[in-house]
């Protein structure tokens, strides 16, 4: 069994109310007011257990660095913009595997330590953002004249694809979380910078001539990014 802790750092300062956050290495930061005594401080962090261990749990679904808490089973991921649950298969000998059915997530290991699961789940996630990638690129490929030089799935933390100036397209392995009408948005977007090298309304145009509803996926990741990507 994993036995991770979770670490709580508690600080005292003047404020009105004590305020509590996880931060994005899964630490718990705690600012709780001068004049509070620690029973205090320790009481309020108790009754807030389930949401501390919700939070944390929160960091490791979007793929942070993390003091994870025992147990991750039943967390819920997205993929292709569908919930899933996650379904801890371990015994020693097990060899890893993922398999996805009926809205179920079964990852077979052999233990269950979060760190090592998640390892699993992040490659399973890379391996499906490549299958989805490929797929559009293939679709949208017949409507340019440049191909890309190279693609690549990796770890980006503030956005979901890029294109450089040497016509490498890059896409955040997370992609495949995404609802796939997002994903083909986001497929043909990087492909039109071939185009036009920046947002310009002829940007635009070139993409609202391939995709008239470009704009729904646009709104939807706006409104959306923050639930997939660390923060
Ligand atoms: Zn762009």
């Amino acid at each position: 069994m994993s036995n991770r802790k979770i670490d709580i750092r508690i600080t005292q300062a003047k404020r009105k109310s004590i305020k509590m956050t996880v931060l994005s290495d899964g630490t718990v930061s705690v600012e709780a007011p001068d004049h509070m005594s620690k029973e205090g401080i320790m009481a309020f962090i108790d009754s807030k257990k389930s949401w501390i261990v919700s939070k944390v749990t929160q960091r490791l679904a979007t793929g942070h660095c993390y003091n994870a808490p025992e147990g991750i089973d039943g967390t819920c991921f997205s993929y292709l913009g569908r919930e899933c649950r996650l379904k801890i298969n371990a015994a020693e000998g097990l060899k890893d595997s993922v398999t996805l059915r009926n809205g179920i997530l079964i990852v077979t290991h052999k233990n269950n330590h979060p760190d090592e699961i998640l390892e699993i789940i992040e490659a399973w996630f890379r391996q499906k953002t490549q299958e989805e990638v490929a797929f559009w690129l293939k679709c949208y490929q017949p409507h340019f004249s440049q191909q890309p030089n190279r693609v690549v799935i990796k770890e980006q933390r503030k956005r979901w694809g890029s294109c450089s100036s040497k016509m490498n397209l890059n896409f955040n392995w997370r992609l495949s979380m995404l609802p796939t009408w997002v994903v083909s948005y986001i497929v043909l977007h990087e492909l039109c910078h071939f185009e036009e090298m920046n947002h310009s309304d002829r940007f635009w145009k070139a993409v609202e001539m391939r995709m008239p509803e470009y704009d729904k996926a646009r709104q939807w990741l706006k409104q959306n990014s923050h639930r997939f990507l660390p923060e």
